[in-house]
């Protein structure tokens, strides 16, 4: 696994948000984590990034434990993040918000000629302030950003919210090109259907609990399972 995190407890004050979670991602691996809202599935993310720190459990990414690693450190070790409101400096051109971006890590090098050869409309956009862009570009330039990023994993954040079908199916063929590449993602969506079209495996939360994991096809392929899971 690239990705291990175990038994994590995460808590908002005194509020429990997460209770004894554990997941993994494999290298090359597209992991859907799925659940109503309120799961506990940002919350997940968050501890992973270190921007919520978990009271109790590990994270391990890429054979080091980074549970008490800053946020910026544990980017730096390769972990990239598409965030659900896509966070680009809004006064900033796309060149310079992915310029900003650009990290070294252990894992491959992405220049911005070769991210542009993949997100191919960025190369329009470059000149553009983010705040100008509509939201189906924000979320290319917001992925592009993670890859400039060197990430070995790349965590989506809700992807397919506030987009039109046709940018969410863009989308989801940037996250296979990522798989692609070697990349690891991990995806948190509340719309099962859209992750399970990319993922190889699975986890289901509620209410801050894993209930249930597996293969994805076993979700994609079996409605009655979905609906008794995820009401879906
Ligand atoms: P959604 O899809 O609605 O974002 P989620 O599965 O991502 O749901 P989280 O946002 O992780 O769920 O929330 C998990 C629990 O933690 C919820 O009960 C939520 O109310 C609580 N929570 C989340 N953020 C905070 C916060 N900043 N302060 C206090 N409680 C929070």
């Amino acid at each position: 696994m690239i990705l291990n995190i175990s038994s994590l407890d995460t808590f908002y004050g005194e509020t429990q948000a997460l209770f004894d979670v554990s997941l993994g991602v494999a290298p090359n691996e597209v992991v859907a984590l799925l659940g109503p809202n309120g799961a506990g599935k940002t919350t997940t993310l968050r501890s992973i990034l270190g921007l919520t720190k978990p009271r109790r459990g590990r994270v391990t990414f890429d054979g080091a434990d980074v549970t008490d690693w800053p946020t910026h450190e544990i980017a730096k070790a390769g972990i990239g993040w598409v965030p659900d409101d896509r966070r680009l400096c809004p006064t900033l051109t796309v060149a310079r918000n992915l310029a900003i971006a650009i990290k070294r890590t252990r894992f491959r090098a992405w220049s911005i000629k070769e991210t542009c050869a993949i997100f191919s409309p960025l190369e329009y956009l470059m000149d553009r302030e983010a705040e100008n862009l509509s939201g189906g570009e924000m979320q290319m330039v917001a992925i592009a950003r993670a890859l400039i990023g060197s990430p070995g994993l790349v965590l989506f954040d809700e992807p397919s919210q506030g987009l039109a079908p046709k940018i969410v199916q863009d989308v989801l063929e940037t996250i296979r090109q990522l798989k692609a590449e070697g990349i690891a993602v991990l995806i948190v969506e509340q719309n099962a259907e859209t992750a399970l079209s990319v993922a190889d495996r699975a986890y289901i939360l509620d209410l801050g609990r894993v209930v249930w994991s597996g293969e994805a096809a076993a979700l994609r392929d079996d409605p009655a399972l979905r609906r008794r899971l995820l009401g879906a």
